[in-house]
């Protein structure tokens, strides 16, 4: 299966908490993030976002440890916006061929 550059499986950290009780989330360390066989336990931090005000969860990126709320499949691993370069609209030619 080809990923596309511009088609990358992506799930928000509002998606993940839609998913469990408020009271459950809250205690959550990490969330095993699955999607097509590529399943791997992300942490979860409340923290000030660049240009937050309020504490909010966010996704700790695997790849580079940076604070997302956004995780996408990059090359295999989960990994935030600027792990997988989701912005660069140029690049969708690379999954062109299968
Ligand atoms: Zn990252």
């Amino acid at each position: 299966v080809a990923i596309y550059r511009d088609s990358i499986p992506r799930v928000s950290l509002a998606q993940v908490r839609s998913q469990f009780p408020p009271r459950v989330f809250a205690r959550m360390g990490a969330v095993c993030l699955e999607h097509g066989g590529v399943a791997e336990d992300v942490a979860i931090e409340t923290a000030h976002g660049s240009g937050a005000v309020a504490l909010r969860p966010w996704f700790r990126c695997p790849q580079c440890g940076g604070l997302a709320g956004v995780l996408g499949i990059v090359d295999g691993r989960w990994g935030c916006r600027a792990c997988g370069q989701w912005r660069s609209r140029n690049r969708r030619r690379l999954g062109a061929t299968a």
